[in-house]
């Protein structure tokens, strides 16, 4: 029975109609084209691409085959790492952001995934400076100097706030809270231009996690990313687990997105040695299986 004031959420036990697969999660096994090829063949409606995929696959081909398998993206992966010591490489990186947002365009993705950045070179393994205030005032002046040119390619980019593991070299963006009191200073209008992708992976474990949610509202609600949070995790980056596998209380948090009246696609994406391991058919079958079972 239906309770007052509580939506019922989507049913996911039959079909695959809000499913997306973010291609990260076959990097391994398969080249984009493949990705797209065994997605259509299992009824996967949706995919969301990297960039280094889709340049090795070329960019033209793609939205070509990607339209005629009659797949859409759920977002594009991704633009941001913002941060940098110097004046040119700032520049680069705002350079390097509008490249990225017409690619996602020529896809017709629904948003470009933005991770941030973090403290400049610490990817590498040494970072150019330590000053953390930094690194996040150059994140916000980088999506602002980008906001405008996203704006006239009517592509919304989506801040993916990142666990705070990732602080020091991915993403100095780290809650969802954070995440949006940027798109409040910078979009305070609310045009839509400018919102987050939600990755229960890296926000899980917030407090205000179902505050902050409702806080972002439909609008600012842009993607929605799944897998699950390994209890042992081995490693920081390569060892996400399979929705059901560990502790992220899948249904709650998708339930807590949907009473703000999301509607979009639930993209698994899942950078795991062990299911690189696998073959793809078998990721994308137990996808489809716990999708329908525990997301
Ligand atoms: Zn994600």
């Amino acid at each position: 029975m239906r309770l007052p004031g509580r939506p019922v959420m989507r049913d996911f036990s039959r079909g695959t109609a809000h499913l997306s697969v973010n291609t990260a999660t076959l990097r391994k096994q398969l080249t984009l084209p493949g990705i797209v090829e065994a997605c259509a063949a299992r009824g996967i409606p949706a995919i969301c691409p990297w960039r280094d995929q889709v340049a090795a696959a070329g960019l033209d081909a793609t939205a070509r085959q990607i339209k005629d398998a009659g797949l859409v993206l759920s977002g594009y992966c991704r633009g941001g790492f913002f941060t940098a010591a110097d004046a040119a490489g700032l520049k680069a990186a705002l350079e390097d952001n509008r490249r990225a947002i017409d690619e996602a365009a020529t896809l017709g993705a629904p948003c470009l995934v933005l991770v941030v950045g973090a403290l400049p070179g610490a990817l590498q393994g040494t970072p150019a400076y330590t000053d953390m205030r930094l690194a996040r005032s150059q994140v916000v002046d980088g999506i602002a100097a980008s906001l405008d040119y996203a704006k006239a390619a009517k592509m919304p980019l989506a801040i993916e706030p990142l666990h705070p593991m990732q602080a020091a070299d991915r993403a100095c963006v780290n809650t969802l809270e954070q995440a949006l009191d940027i798109c409040d200073a910078l979009d305070p209008e609310r045009t839509g231009a400018l919102g987050v992708a939600l990755d229960t992976y890296h926000v899980w474990w917030d407090p205000k996690l179902e505050a902050q949610i409702a806080r972002a509202g439909k609008q600012r609600l842009t993607a929605y990313h799944i897998c699950d949070w390994l209890n042992p995790t081995r490693d920081l980056l390569n060892d996400r687990g399979m929705m059901g596998d560990g502790v992220i209380e899948l249904k709650k948090i998708r339930g807590w997105v949907e009473a703000v009246g999301y509607t979009g696609f639930a993209e698994v994406e899942i950078f795991s040695d062990r299911w690189w391991s696998l073959s793809a058919g078998e990721v994308l079958d137990t996808c489809i299986a716990r999708y329908q079972t525990v997301a």
